[in-house]
């Protein structure tokens, strides 16, 4: 499954060129006109221009007014830009993508991507971004949609940074990161008719950690953060810039990562001030976290820091941090990081609340054998699996078909104290069960429900106490 899911990324990768061009300006009249026209700033209702080359199909058209309308709810707005789609291929485009190739060294694949054209003060063209969009689709992997979310995306990325220096420049991972989880999360959360959904994000962290087990040398850093470097050898698509801004949203949160807002302030304090300052570490102390948290999980523990939800209102609303159902659980982290309800104390109703399988590293979503979801036998009888069968109707008094009476006055399997006639004041919790401690004889016993033998740990022996 796994080589299959590589193999399709592979075989389908688009590569998604964002270009710089047009930003390095000094302050020109075609800059104050770009000013002057909203190019930079962000308002509620903007007008937005689109035009389509004769090669765009018109499901584009559709696909484009959805990615605009969606982006402007969920960011408050947009810019009044216009917009030009046409296909990679078209005649009248060429020269800007050949002097793409040139500024980036080698020629682009076959893909997507945008550019600004009209911004530098020679090019006498009305200022507009170009959305450049494969013509090809393969058969049942169209992928049009998340073409428009990421190219979008790179807008709202932009926008702040007119005029930057090149100091404010964003890291390449966290510009195609960005725009590739926001397109990942954005498709997967809007209803459309396309049969491929995009990659989740948990096969992404899964094929990180493949990788990293691949190249046990490998660190993530510093190359990462140019357009030569996003890809090493045997990554596509920016999936492992992806892997890192969803690592980055874990340490915080999806909209600290993903609303794109804070790029301003990389204008006016560089970008790795920004960086540090937005997210309260240094990229190379979240470059160190980043490499030790794959190299050294699971890969179960690396996938489940994949979003719980893949509601992008949510997602990129401010965290709600308040605890509805007190169980020691932001709302916003039961819905995000661990897919608990926020109303119900104990979402898998084991007796175990939410926070404390949390704490505990037990799972807040899978049901534990507890005394409270014990099987109801007849006749008073429950039996608990490993526990076995016992009888309640005397609570706090109980009968256990093997050990005989024992009191408690809880039956709480996290911390189960228990009186025994025999043996005094016993304790167990899910975790040490099948060993008992004996409070007596500060001595373990361990429990097997099979024939009903206590045995009792002492100097290295095991002896029966009954
Ligand atoms: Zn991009």
């Amino acid at each position: 499954m796994r080589q299959h899911i590589f193999q399709t990324i592979k075989a389908f990768s688009v590569s998604f060129i964002y270009l710089f061009c047009g930003f390095h300006l000094s302050a020109t009249s075609k800059e104050n006109y770009l000013k002057s026209i909203g190019w930079d700033e962000k308002v509620s209702n903007p007008t937005i221009n689109k035009s389509f080359a004769s090669d765009v199909e018109d499901i584009r058209k559709t696909d484009l007014d959805q990615v605009i309308s969606d982006f402007h709810m969920l960011f408050g707005g947009g810019f009044p830009h216009s917009v030009f789609v046409t296909g990679a291929s078209a005649a009248a485009n060429q020269p800007l993508l050949s002097a793409a190739a040139t500024l980036l060294g080698h020629t682009p694949e076959l893909g997507s991507y945008l550019s600004s054209v009209g911004t530098s003060t020679n090019d006498s063209r009305n200022p507009q971004f170009v959305i450049f969009i494969e013509k090809e689709s393969v058969e049942g992997h169209e992928h049009q949609l998340a073409v428009f979310a990421h190219e979008y995306y790179h807008i709202y990325q932009n926008a702040p940074l007119l005029d930057q220096p090149e100091t404010a420049e964003p890291y390449t991972w966290v510009m195609e990161g960005g725009a590739a989880l926001m397109e990942t999360l954005y498709v997967k959360s809007t209803p459309n008719q396309y049969p491929y959904k995009q990659e989740n994000i948990a096969e992404l962290l899964a094929l990180c950690k493949d990788y990293y087990d691949q190249y046990p040398s490998f660190q993530f850093g510093t190359e990462q953060e140019t357009h030569s470097g996003i890809n090493p050898d045997g990554i596509y698509n920016y999936n492992l810039a992806t892997v890192a801004m969803s690592y980055l949203a874990h340490l915080t949160n999806f909209r600290q990562v993903l609303w794109p807002d804070w790029y301003s302030r990389a204008h006016e304090i560089g970008f790795a001030n920004a960086f540090a300052e937005h997210f309260g570490m240094t990229k190379t102390e979240f470059y160190t976290k980043f490499n030790n948290f794959i190299r050294n999980n699971s890969k179960e523990n690396i996938e489940y820091i994949a979003p719980k939800t893949y509601v992008l209102s949510t997602l990129l609303a401010e965290p709600d941090l308040n605890d509805d159902d007190s169980d020691g659980l932001s709302n916003y982290d039961e819905v995000v990081r661990h897919g608990t309800s926020k109303s119900d104390d104990d979402s898998d109703d084991d007796g175990f609340t939410d926070g404390k399988e949390v704490l505990l590293g037990l799972n807040p979503t899978g049901t534990i054998a507890n005394f409270v979801n014990a099987e109801y036998i007849g006749d008073d009888w429950r039996k608990l699996d490993g526990f076995g069968y016992y009888y309640e109707k005397l609570s706090p008094w109980y009968f256990h078909n093997g050990m005989g009476w024992f009191y408690s006055p809880s039956l709480e399997i996290a911390n189960f104290w228990f009186y025994l006639e025999d043996l005094g004041w016993c304790w167990f919790n899910q975790s040490v069960f099948p060993f008992f401690f004996q409070n007596a004889s500060k001595s373990w016993i361990y429990f097997r429900e099979t024939d009903s033998d206590l045995l009792l740990y002492n100097a290295g022996n095991w002896t029966s106490q009954k």
